[in-house]
């Protein structure tokens, strides 16, 4: 019988349900179906009803879904998640980071945002997409206002997590299947999309190594100013693990594909954050790979991860067959993942969910 169902049934609460990643991981899990879970991010949080809420997640639930990564801030928490635990959903709270559109708080403070190699703040300049306005992860009152609005989502009564997104750098490099929507050629890291040159990381580095990123010929050979870069997002990723899990709450992040490439392209060391668990993207269309780098990449994950912690491999539900979705879900228990998550739930549809549907049977 489906676990999940079956704590549903003899009627636990939630603390069962949130310890049991651990009990069934303990013992190599990922080889045993039942335990392989399914997560869906469920997106556009504040903008739909209470009844729009509960027939979404009541589908996900039948569906043998495990949890939901589900949009919204506190208000819309406290509406979602009573129906995720009468439906025996987890629920964590997806958030984004660094990377804040029009945030109002933040552009109060111009200085808070990252700043390129070539000097433009990206409150002004946004690299690659209007969407994109990153802060800079050095700035302590940046971490100051980070943190407390994931410990307000942590405080959230009866919610399972929080779930980091955007937690990194602006792409210094885009993965190779997007070169051509942006129209460039990316076998070096340019100066527009290097980041932060700003004074607070620029000072604290030279504080520490004794000289300038900005002075050398080519700061994308430093290795030490890479370092700080990846040091950066660690420290502020385990300073809100520790908030959070004083709070009896998970922490988890989406990150990019594998923890090189991540390294190389976002500058996310996520092997070394004090995550609960972790959902690489591996996205193999956006990497201009072919499906099987969904087992090659979740299995690169799961060996640099060594057993610490779940791998959730997530996939991206656009302009996928519901074949393609059987083949991902093969491929990441094949590479090793503890489960699979789908973005996102407006893709889903009839014909995608009876796939699903069969393969949890
Ligand atoms: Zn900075």
């Amino acid at each position: 019988m489906d676990k999940r169902k079956f704590i549903k049934q003899v009627g636990l609460g939630s603390a069962a349900i949130m310890a049991s990643p651990f009990i069934f991981t303990s013992c190599d899990s990922s080889s045993d179906e039942e335990d392989f879970k399914m997560w869906m991010w469920v997106g556009n949080g504040a903008d739909k009803t209470e009844t729009e809420w509960r027939n979404q997640l009541t589908r996900l639930s039948e569906l043998g879904f495990y949890g939901v990564l589900a949009g919204g801030g506190v208000e819309t928490l406290k509406m979602t998640v009573p129906i995720a635990k009468s439906l025996g959903l987890e629920i964590h709270s997806w958030q984004w980071v660094m990377n804040r559109p029009g945030n109002k708080e933040a552009m109060a403070h111009p200085e808070w945002y990252a700043v390129s190699r070539d000097g433009n703040s990206s409150l002004d300049v946004n690299p690659y997409a209007g969407y994109y306005q990153w802060l800079c992860p050095s700035k302590p009152e940046v971490q100051d206002y980070i943190i407390q609005g994931m410990i307000d989502i942590a405080e959230v009564e009866g919610l399972n997590g929080v779930q980091l997104d955007y937690v990194r750098y602006c792409d210094v490099i885009l993965p190779r299947g997007l070169w051509e929507k942006y129209d460039l050629v990316q076998d070096h890291e340019m100066p527009q999309f290097d980041f932060c040159y700003c004074d607070t990381c620029r000072g604290k580095f030279k504080a520490e190594q004794g000289y300038d990123p900005l002075d050398l010929d080519d700061p994308s050979q430093d290795e030490k100013w890479r370092q700080f870069r990846y040091d950066s997002i660690t420290n502020l990723v385990n300073r809100i693990a520790k908030e959070v899990h004083q709070r009896d709450k998970k922490l988890s992040a989406s990150v990019f594909a594998t923890p090189n490439l991540a390294r190389k392209f976002v500058r996310q060391a996520w092997d070394k954050w004090d995550l609960d668990f972790v959902f690489p993207m591996i996205y193999y269309q956006f990497y201009a790979e072919e499906i099987d780098f969904v087992r090659t990449g979740t299995m690169e994950g799961v060996e640099a991860l060594a057993g610490s912690k779940p791998l959730y491999t997530a996939q991206y539900l656009s302009e996928k067959t519901s074949e393609d979705i059987a083949i991902m879900v093969e491929k990441a228990k094949a590479g090793g993942a503890n489960g699979i998550a789908f973005y996102d739930y407006g893709l889903l549809n009839d014909e995608k969910a009876e796939v699903l549907s069969a393969l949890k049977k």
